[in-house]
Formats: structure tokens, C-alpha cells, sequence
């Protein structure tokens, strides 16, 4: 078995904010079994480890302690089920855009809507990554992982992973205890496009193909999103906030064409990047940070700056939303080698 691990790697280049970051030991195990040896050597040390996926939902810190993991191990295999359902099993280092294209030029339902989100499958579930009213968690069936305090195997029912918007079980309890290893995901080959979000219907054909639809998304969030490889960010730097009906119907009666959507309990999702917006702060600068200047919900870094600029800019643009609105802004990337700026 090759060596496990490399001594302080650079990561500036492994997170699309592109912050600084050093990591004190890096492994990038290419299957499962070196993946168990090297945890294993990193219980018996005792460092802490941080599991890396495709650094696209995090802000990093100048220097992570411990044994960062950055999962290599990217193959997938279809079992076909029946007539119209086909499981998909995933290694956790396959890149996910890839793996959409590659089923949606197949033939198979149920990923196309989700073209084009960065980083790798195993990442997936801990934030039920979302886009144009499709979440992980409508194709998901089970997920594989390995517990880091004692190397144990474990497969959780897609049920039992405690899915909501843009959260999971591993933002919660599991969160920094284990390392995602396989995904199962049931597809269909049944036509079952769904179209009904932003302008994609007018984008396809009347029986569109997955392909068509997956092609369509991709140039829709080309024309919105700024690409990371050329202006680095982290995709929507805050969630949609979820309010109270008072303060959503407060805020319509001063601002009627507020975009707001209904959610079960009587409540509302608000669009931050609105929010943002009306606080004219679209392409607003300071530094080396900045909001994009056709996305506000998009923070870019312009080059030069670190974890900690990053988070008192951040929290500047949070502050002004919460003066004008009265909202609070909850950011959506995680905090990994860095604390919570204090105050908050
Ligand atoms: C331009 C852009 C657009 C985006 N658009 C969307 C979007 O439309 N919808 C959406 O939901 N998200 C979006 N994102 C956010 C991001 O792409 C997703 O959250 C993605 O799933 C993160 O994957 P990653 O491999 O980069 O994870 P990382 O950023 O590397 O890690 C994120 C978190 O997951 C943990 N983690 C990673 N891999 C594993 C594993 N195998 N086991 C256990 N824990 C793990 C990390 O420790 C960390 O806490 C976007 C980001 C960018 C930059």
C-alpha cells in the first residue's frame, strides 16, 4: 500500500474562494482500504481530521491541524431494478457534475436538474444539495459512511438522514464524525422532466430528453453564476431565509413585489439574494472581497484576502439586510480551521 499522507500540502488551490490555507498532513486515499488505513494511523496519533471534498462550500482557515482526507476513490456502477428504475451506486470522490451528465446522457431521470454543482458525490447529502426544484434527498436511497472515532461501517436510510433545506443529519449530529464513502441513488428512465422552475421550460423542447434539460441548466446558471476557476466564490454565500408570516407580510405591504414563497407551517422563504440586492449592494467592493455584480446572493474574492476579511465582509453585507429588513442572513459555507467571528 503507498504512503498515506503528505505533510503541510497547500490548499489555496483546492477551495474555489481560493483562500490560504495549509493543511499540516493531506491524504488522498484512491480506494476504500487506504482510506481505513490512514484513519486508522490517524486514531492511533490522535489528529483530528477534516474530510475535504471539492472545497466549493467552504471557508478554510490559514492552517488546518490534523490529517485533512480528500476522498479519490470515483467510480459508479447502474443496477437496474425493474423496467423504470435503475440504483446508482457512487464513490464518494466522483465529481457530481460529471456523474449527472453521464446518467442524463443514459437516458435516466432524476439528477438533470441538478447539473453543474460543484464539488464531489460524498459531499452531496451533508448540505441535500439543491437547484431548480430538485433536491439530493427526492433520489437518494441510502448512504455508506465510516464513523472517525472507531473506523466503523455504517449505511443509513435515506429516511434516517433528517433532509431539509440545504441540512441534514451531518450538519448536526454526525457532523465532523464521519466520512461519507458511497451513495445510492435510484434514477428513472420514465420521462419525468421538471421544468416548472425559473424559465427552464421555455429552454427545452416539448419531450425534452435528461440530457436537453441538463444542457439547459448548465447554460441558465452559466448566464447567472460566476465560475469559480475565474472569479473564485462559494456559489450562494447565504440561505434563503425562513420567516415568520408577521414579518413576511410586514415587509409585502412595503415592498409588494418581494419575492416570497410558502412553506409548511405557515411560514415563508424569503430570496436573500433580493434582500441583498435592495441594499444596493450588487457589485458593492471592499477589498478583496465583493458582491458579484449580477448575483448579490454571490460573494466573489477578488485575490489577496483570507477567512478572516472574508467573514467581517460577510457579516457587513448580513448586518445591512438585518438593519433595512429586519432578516437575518445565515450563511451557507462551512467554517472549517476558523472560529465564529465573536459577536455573533
Ligand atoms: C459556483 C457554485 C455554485 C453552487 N451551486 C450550488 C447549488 O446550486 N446548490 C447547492 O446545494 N450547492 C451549490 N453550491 C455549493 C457546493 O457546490 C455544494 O454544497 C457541494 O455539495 C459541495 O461539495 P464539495 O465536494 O465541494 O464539498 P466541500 O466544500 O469540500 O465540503 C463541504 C462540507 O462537506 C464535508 N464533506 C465533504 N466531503 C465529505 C465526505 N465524503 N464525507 C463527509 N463529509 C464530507 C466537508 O467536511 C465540509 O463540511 C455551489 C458552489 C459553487 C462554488
Amino acid at each position: 500500500m503507498r504512503l498515506t499522507w503528505q505533510a503541510h500540502h497547500d490548499l489555496s488551490g483546492a477551495n474555489t474562494l481560493g483562500l490560504p490555507c495549509v493543511a499540516e498532513r493531506f491524504s488522498a486515499p484512491s480506494t476504500p482500504a487506504e482510506l481505513a488505513a490512514v484513519l486508522q494511523e490517524a486514531r492511533a496519533a490522535g489528529w483530528p481530521v477534516t474530510v475535504l471534498g471539492g472545497g466549493s462550500n467552504l471557508i478554510l482557515g490559514d492552517w488546518l491541524s490534523g490529517l485533512v482526507i480528500h476522498p479519490e476513490f470515483a467510480a459508479y456502477r447502474c443496477e437496474t431494478l425493474d423496467d423504470e428504475s435503475v440504483r446508482v451506486h457512487v464513490d464518494a470522490g466522483m465529481n457530481w457534475h460529471q456523474l449527472v451528465m453521464s446518467l442524463a446522457e443514459q437516458g435516466l431521470w432524476g439528477l438533470e436538474n441538478l447539473a453543474l454543482i460543484p464539488g464531489q458525490c460524498g459531499a452531496a447529502p451533508i448540505q441535500n444539495i439543491g437547484a431548480y426544484g430538485v433536491e439530493l434527498a427526492d433520489v437518494l436511497e441510502r448512504v455508506h459512511l465510516v464513523h472517525l472515532a472507531d473506523g466503523r461501517e455504517q449505511v443509513l436510510e435515506a429516511a434516517d438522514c433528517d433532509f431539509g433545506y440545504r441540512d441534514s443529519l451531518f450538519k448536526r449530529a454526525l457532523d465532523g464524525r464521519v466520512v461519507i464513502t458511497r451513495l445510492e441513488l435510484c434514477l428513472s428512465t420514465r420521462p419525468s422532466p421538471r421544468l416548472g422552475y425559473g424559465d427552464l421550460a421555455s429552454r427545452v423542447g416539448p419531450s425534452p430528453a435528461p440530457l436537453e434539460v441538463a444542457e439547459a441548466v448548465c447554460a441558465l446558471r452559466r448566464e447567472k453564476l460566476p465560475d469559480p476557476a475565474v472569479l473564485a466564490n462559494a456559489g450562494s454565500f447565504f440561505k434563503n431565509p425562513v420567516v415568520e408570516a408577521e414579518l413576511a407580510e410586514a415587509l409585502l405591504t412595503h415592498h409588494p413585489d418581494m419575492p416570497h414563497f410558502s412553506r409548511p407551517g405557515g411560514r415563508f422563504k424569503l430570496a436573500a439574494g433580493w434582500l441583498i440586492d435592495q441594499c444596493g449592494l450588487k457589485g458593492y467592493r471592499e477589498g478583496a472581497f465583493g458582491v458579484h455584480d449580477r448575483q448579490a446572493l454571490v460573494l466573489v474574492h477578488h485575490g489577496g484576502g483570507d477567512a478572516e476579511g472574508l467573514l467581517h465582509f460577510s457579516d457587513s453585507i448580513a448586518s445591512m439586510v438585518l438593519k433595512r429588513f429586519g432578516v437575518v442572513l445565515e450563511r451557507e459555507p462551512r467554517l472549517v480551521g476558523i472560529s465564529e467571528p465573536q459577536g455573533e
